[in-house]
């Protein structure tokens, strides 16, 4: 069992693996003092775009509003329809909400926890007719496991509908050698602190090879000004703080051996977990840059709580499939409940994963679920 605790996430043992980096991009804003759309600024986007192979990459204010800007810049709103997992982050649909647009929950595949093309396919011919037009599809990279793009760009084309990738929790991942960025015609990421690549506060950036859209989106995030100086449509302040940049720009640096770290102790966890719970489906040519660890059994409450008592921090991601949250319910059912986001939101738990754990500490994780359901 683990001497020590271990707890979910431990951002005081990354800033202290990185700090002498950090603290000297830190005080590099500090004296010149261009806090906002500074020199980190464009240098992380340059990077980013390098990393992914995208064209643009443009830092804004989280991730959140790296979903709601795309979405405004390709007019959706009121009266128009955009598909979404049931299983995910609240803000998935949130920002679809804020436009004014209709989330429609649809399922998730019972193996890698992406949305069901096939659900969706269901629940399109269902809508409403006249009430609502189809007008986007944002898929979730969930856990980290980059979605299968192909089936959904199918559909989309077929439909006339804009993909938005929700890589939140993603970037860093590949699937069939494309980099995670360069899936969608555009995506977007989160610097959130627990995310794989976090800042110190919010944060997020969009990804397009679409030039002319890298340009609105630019427009939008900050005022609705153009580079002419015009304020030429409506606009939120949503800049990536150059505070924020520095320190992404000092984790960039150990990003690709953390990634790899966090790849090999999910390979460690799968080893052990594979034969007592259900896993996450890891697809051949997915590269996952597992940002969350989640294992299914039939009572997570009280593996959690057996967790917590030897020492090992857990969460449940998440409780609540979207349909059944106070804030969404307003929006009217189209088809059945999503019955596999439902079963797995009554099931799932999710294990300290980090580039920080050492090897006795993840063994002491193994170690503590396996004692923990030997006891029950
Ligand atoms: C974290 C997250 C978001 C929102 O990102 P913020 O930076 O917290 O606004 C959106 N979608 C998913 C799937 C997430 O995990």
């Amino acid at each position: 069992m683990s001497a020590r605790p271990i707890p979910l996430i431990d951002l005081q043992a990354q800033y202290a693996r990185l700090q002498p980096q950090i603290d000297a991009r830190l005080r590099a804003v500090l004296d010149h003092a261009r806090f906002v759309l500074g020199p980190e600024v464009d240098a992380l986007e340059t990077e980013l775009a390098r990393l992914t192979g995208v064209r643009r990459a443009i830092g804004v204010a989280s991730g959140t509003d790296a979903l709601l800007i795309p979405l405004l810049a390709h007019g959706v709103g009121p009266g128009d329809a955009v598909f979404v997992p049931a299983f995910t982050f609240v803000a998935t649909a949130g920002a679809v909400a804020m436009t004014g647009a209709t989330p429609v929950f649809c399922d998730v595949d019972r193996a890698t926890f992406h949305l069901d093309v096939g659900d969706m396919a269901r629940r399109l011919k269902q809508l409403p007719s006249g009430d609502l037009r189809p007008k986007a599809v944002i898929p979730v990279d969930l856990f980290g496991l980059p979605c299968d793009y192909a089936p959904i760009r199918d559909f989309a084309a077929e439909h006339g509908l804009l993909v938005l990738a929700d890589a939140a929790q993603s970037l860093g991942g590949a699937r069939d050698g494309t980099p995670v960025g360069g899936l969608a015609p555009i995506t977007a990421a989160s610097f959130y602190p627990t995310k794989p690549l976090g800042g110190y506060g919010d944060g997020g950036a969009i990804f397009t090879d679409d030039v002319e859209c890298a340009n609105q989106i630019r427009t939008l995030r900050a005022h609705g000004q153009n580079p002419a100086g015009e304020f030429e449509r409506l606009g939120l302040n949503s800049r990536l703080d150059t505070l924020q940049a520095a320190v992404l720009l000092a984790k960039l640096a150990t990003f690709d051996a953390d990634l790899a770290r966090r790849a090999e102790i999910a390979a460690r966890y799968d080893e052990v977990f594979a034969e007592h719970f259900g896993l996450q489906a890891r697809p051949t040519g997915a590269v996952s840059a597992n940002a969350v660890y989640s294992i299914l059994c039939d009572d997570p409450e009280a593996l959690g709580k057996a967790l917590r008592g030897r020492g090992v921090g857990t969460r449940v991601y998440y409780d609540t499939p979207l349909h059944l949250m106070p804030s969404m319910r307003r929006f009217a059912a189209v088809g059945d409940p999503p019955r596999v986001s439902e079963w797995l939101s009554q099931r799932i738990i999710s294990l300290p994963i980090y580039a920080e754990l050492d090897d006795e500490q993840v063994e002491g994780v193994c170690a503590a679920v396996l004692d923990a359901v030997a006891r029950k």
